[in-house]
């Protein structure tokens, strides 16, 4: 069993540090800046850092790396297809790793970054997703390396894991995901119930997440491409109707790079 804390870090990210209480070691998922996990650290002298876990190359998922792995020599992971700092086990798509005892599978979900990597396990209790910038609460990354049709097969493959699933993404972008999805979808009572409780909770400071992906299929338009409500907003928006789940995607991206 493990316990899942979020660290924040700079404006609106969210370190997760997965914690093992019987063995009192834990890991750090995507340390954008290392004095949070310090930090931390210092406040639990008897426990071990033993593994960074790094889903993309971006700064703000990477920049704390290096000195964490000094300060404790803990094992960097993180995805094969990009430059990853101190990294000692390069992820592959599909691969199985041991991280504080579980058995983790690595997911490639190009988009966002063209070697994006996403890392899911049943031997938490509760299905885990580790999902970086793919799949965020009611929205998703932006496409910074990668096409619309590979950010749809991505974010398809993560909707096919079990509903309960819990997903931890790194960023709390919910309330502003939720204003966009809601512009897509006026009328679903789901999302309009979820922009309650996540405006209640981020009025105390709380972070939003982790999400499950049962709720993000009832209430992320980016997992909801195929729905009747979903293809008729593309259609008012784009001034054409979508064809596919595919295109819809696309249109529901560009109309959300520009939504303000
Ligand atoms: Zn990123």
């Amino acid at each position: 069993m493990i316990q899942i804390t979020a660290l924040p870090a700079f404006s609106d990210n969210y370190i997760w540090l997965l914690q093992d209480p019987a063995r009192q070691r834990c890991a750090a998922v995507d340390p954008g800046d290392s004095a949070p996990v310090l930090a931390w650290l210092a406040a639990h002298p008897d426990w071990l850092l033993t593994d960074i876990l790094v889903t993309h190359h971006h700064q703000d998922h990477t920049g704390g790396v290096l000195e964490l792995k000094a300060r404790t020599g803990a094992r960097v992971l993180g995805p094969a297809l990009e430059a990853i700092p101190g990294r000692d086990v390069a992820l592959e798509d599909d691969q199985r790793i041991d991280v504080l005892g579980l058995e983790w599978q690595v997911l490639h979900v190009p988009g966002h970054t063209a070697g994006h990597v996403a890392l899911f396990t049943e031997g938490a209790g509760q299905p885990v997703l580790l999902c970086g910038d793919t799949l965020f609460a009611a929205g998703c990354g932006r496409l910074f390396e990668g096409t619309a049709a590979q950010m749809h097969a991505s974010l398809q493959r993560l909707a096919s894991l079990p509903g309960p699933t819990r997903v931890y993404c790194t960023h709390e972008y919910t309330l502003a995901n939720l204003r966009f999805a809601l512009a897509v979808e006026p009328d679903n009572q789901a999302l309009q119930q979820r922009q309650r409780e996540a405006a209640a909770l981020r009025e105390r400071n709380l972070p939003t997440l982790p999400s499950t992906l049962s709720l993000e299929l009832a209430t992320n338009p980016f997992l909801r491409a195929n729905e009747p409500a979903v293809r008729k907003s593309c259609a008012e928006h784009a001034g054409s109707a979508p064809t596919t789940a595919e295109t819809a995607f696309a249109a529901l991206r560009a109309w959300k790079d520009n939504f303000r």
